[in-house]
């Protein structure tokens, strides 16, 4: 059995290993990755798709402004001090809302999470204005869960408790990082009493769960820095930590390259940095899960990673089950069983088809059956570190072993290097291995030979 294969230690990582590994590679967030996205997608499947889900879907809704830019940032955002934008943008958002309401007649929704950009960009009457048009044009189930990410050197505790009445309850707050010399290199200035100010008030205002995005791999950080952060952020005892390997592509997001090539950690301090950060929170009582996410033993994702019931998507880890997210609003992504579909990046695009009386849409993609089979293992393995061939044998109706006869050749080599684990029956990625997941993962990746040099790197 699988569950039988020992794993193996923790031991040092070779810098011969770092070279061999450090290669450009998706996170695996969805499969195959928006790199494939293409403009000629016809959106009648993921219609039909989204038409016949019986459970309740989740929706993810993007609020794209920030008021200053951060170097490092990879999302799409417009960043503005004009707060009458975001009045504009909530008029759009309601159009899309009602062309997605004539779709979603026998559909419910049972999560809404609010992405950015900055969400707190929005002040009070705004956040009143999203709740009016959530609650009027998308049919919420009496129990739906509602999430929000959240900036603490922009929040105030009138947004805290306009979002409460708006429904959240579980927050993700961004620091990134604690030290000023990091902060001021990627221009990102916020003070610690910013974070302990944020968290007091979504505490007080009935916030059930908090996480804390942080990066590692940014400028100037070393581990001595980056322990100070996590010993900063353990003070303020959140639910979850996602720990974020910083991914600079300057090719794709040109801001990054106000940064000199000769301040970031190398690959060898980053692993460091990571195997630090993890030793210390799992002292302090968190289960490590997954690529990179913390969680309180008790916390909802902790025990969604120890029954096996973890998922992986555009937003990372979640215990969400639904099998279809609606992404609603500038450049957001939404997925199907068979499809994945995405909003337009452009403002300008993303209007000019509202007001044309269409979906947004700017390209997706259909997935093929042999997509969808790639789609179950690799998410299988990211979210579970393991594979059972003969379960996913019965669940894909195929033969794993004759399928993926040439990835398990190529894992031979992952075998050796100590990240894998393999019997006849199944693999299991060992201790060390899980900090080369996204590499493992890659074995079962049909576009990797096309995404070269496309993504950032994995280590
Ligand atoms: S606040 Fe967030 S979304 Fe906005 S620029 Fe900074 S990292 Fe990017």
């Amino acid at each position: 059995m699988v569950a039988k294969v020992k794993h193996m230690q923790a031991a040092q990582v070779s810098p011969q290993l770092i070279e061999k590994y450090g290669l450009a590679g998706p996170r695996y967030t969805s499969y195959p990755s928006a790199l494939h996205f293409a403009d000629d997608f016809q959106e009648t499947q993921f219609l039909q798709d989204l038409k016949s889900q019986q459970e309740p879907i989740s929706v993810y809704i993007h609020l794209p402004f920030c008021r200053t830019m951060c170097w490092f940032c990879g999302c799409n955002k417009i960043v503005t001090r004009k707060q009458d934008k975001a009045d504009r943008y909530l008029d759009y958002l309601a159009k899309e809302m009602l062309l997605w309401r004539a779709q979603l007649t026998d559909v419910k929704v049972g999560q809404v999470h609010f992405g950015g950009g900055t969400p707190n960009f929005f002040n009070v009457q705004q956040i009143d204005r999203l709740n009016a048009l959530l609650r009027c044009y998308l049919p919420l189930t009496p129990e739906v869960q509602i999430s929000v990410e959240l900036s603490p050197d922009v929040l105030t505790e009138d947004q805290v408790w306009a979002f409460s009445r708006l429904g959240a309850k579980r927050a993700s707050i961004g620091i990134q990082d604690t030290s000023p010399m990091v902060q001021e290199a990627v221009n990102r200035p916020q003070p610690m009493h910013c974070n302990v100010d944020a968290v007091r008030w979504l505490r007080a205002a009935g916030f059930t769960s908090i996480n804390v995005d942080l990066i590692y791999g940014l400028p100037h950080q070393d581990r001595a820095s980056f322990r100070q952060t996590i010993q900063d952020v353990l003070a303020l005892e959140p639910d979850r930590f996602a720990l974020f390997n910083y991914a600079h592509v300057p090719w794709l997001k040109p801001t990054q390259k106000v940064f000199a090539s000769d301040i970031f950690p190398n690959p060898m301090d980053k692993l460091e940095i990571f195997q630090d950060s993890r030793e210390t929170l799992e002292a302090a009582g968190y289960t490590f899960i997954g690529l990179d996410h913390f969680a309180q033993h008790d916390d909802e994702l902790a025990k969604a990673w120890n029954n096996g019931k973890l998922q992986r998507d555009f937003q990372g880890y979640s215990v969400t089950e639904s099998a279809a997210i609606l992404g609603i609003g500038l450049s957001s992504v939404s997925q199907s069983p068979k499809a994945y579909r995405q909003n337009f990046k452009q403002l300008e695009d993303y209007e000019a088809a509202l007001d044309a009386g269409q979906l947004p849409l700017a390209k997706g993609l259909a997935l093929t059956e042999d997509d969808g089979i790639r789609r179950t293992v690799i998410n299988r393995l990211m979210c579970q570190l393991k594979l059972d061939f003969a379960n996913l044998s019965d669940e894909l109706g195929i033969d794993f072993a004759d399928y993926f006869k040439t990835s398990l050749v190529d894992m031979q080599e992952l075998v050796t290097d100590g990240f894998v684990a393999m019997t006849d029956t199944g693999l299991v990625v060992t201790k060390m291995g899980r900090f080369f997941l996204r590499n493992i993962a890659m074995q079962f990746d049909a576009y990797r030979e096309r995404q070269v040099g496309r993504c950032s790197q994995t280590l």
